[in-house]
């Protein structure tokens, strides 16, 4: 052998050990800590499963279907916006059955709304049911997750950022995340709301939103201020 070449056989034999060694430490390493490993591979599976049974339980509290706002006679038109949603959301988000009571306490989305409105919706659809019209919560409370997903929703129904402002408040100026804002159905009722409601403080806030009714207390002697043309020129959501 030539000393070039020693060199490189000495060199190989060198690499040749390197590699051996490395390979029993490693082998050593899992065997002296086979719990580590275990424990790696249950804190992976442990979130999934918290998430899947908070999936469930979510889908448990929503009744399995949650009728979503939007979802309903007015989907697609609705500032509450359109299609089912995702099944994350449920009723503890302000989710709401289809035909939800604005006397239903056990429902998220009418018991967070603020209590004055509440009040006054629940003394105005006493004296529409004699009317004849039977008012029922499209949508009232919303979180501010459920807000977000109407939002993200209604950009794609939309097309642009912009046009699904016309209906759908960013979570942070929504009223109805707030409990400010009620959505009031069928047609028929909104209509009679629309037209009598001044007297219980009730009065709708967007042209454009014949369902959508906030409370305004000095309507009971002066009547409803006039409505914005749609949510964009509500000075709020520009704050
Ligand atoms: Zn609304």
């Amino acid at each position: 052998m030539t000393r070039p070449q020693r060199f490189i056989a000495v060199a190989l034999a060198l690499l040749v050990l390197a590699a051996l060694a490395a390979d029993r430490a490693r082998e050593t390493d899992l065997a002296a800590t086979p719990s580590a490993a275990a424990a790696a591979v249950r804190d992976a599976a442990e979130p999934a499963a918290r998430l899947a049974k908070r999936v469930v339980d979510r889908t448990d509290e929503a009744g399995g279907a949650p009728a979503m706002p939007g979802s309903g006679p007015w989907a697609g038109a609705g500032d509450a916006g359109a299609g089912d949603g995702p099944r994350m959301l449920g009723l503890a988000d302000g989710a709401l059955p289809d035909d939800a009571s604005v006397f239903d306490q056990s429902l998220p989305g009418v018991a967070n709304l603020d209590a004055e409105l509440l009040g006054a919706v629940r003394r105005a659809a006493q004296a529409a049911a004699a009317d004849g019209e039977h008012l029922v919560v499209d949508s009232g409370w919303r979180s501010r997750d459920y807000q977000a997903h109407l939002l993200t929703e209604a950009v794609a129904t939309y097309g642009s950022a912009d046009e699904a402002a016309r209906w759908v408040a960013a979570p942070d100026r929504s009223e109805h995340v707030r409990g400010h804002a009620i959505d009031l159905g069928p047609k028929s009722a909104a209509a009679w709301l629309g037209e009598h409601g001044a007297a219980y403080g009730l009065c709708r806030t967007y042209d454009n939103e014949p369902w959508h009714f906030e409370l305004r207390p000095a309507a009971a002697t002066s009547g409803c201020p006039a409505p914005y043309a749609d949510p964009t020129h509500d000075p709020r959501m520009h704050q």
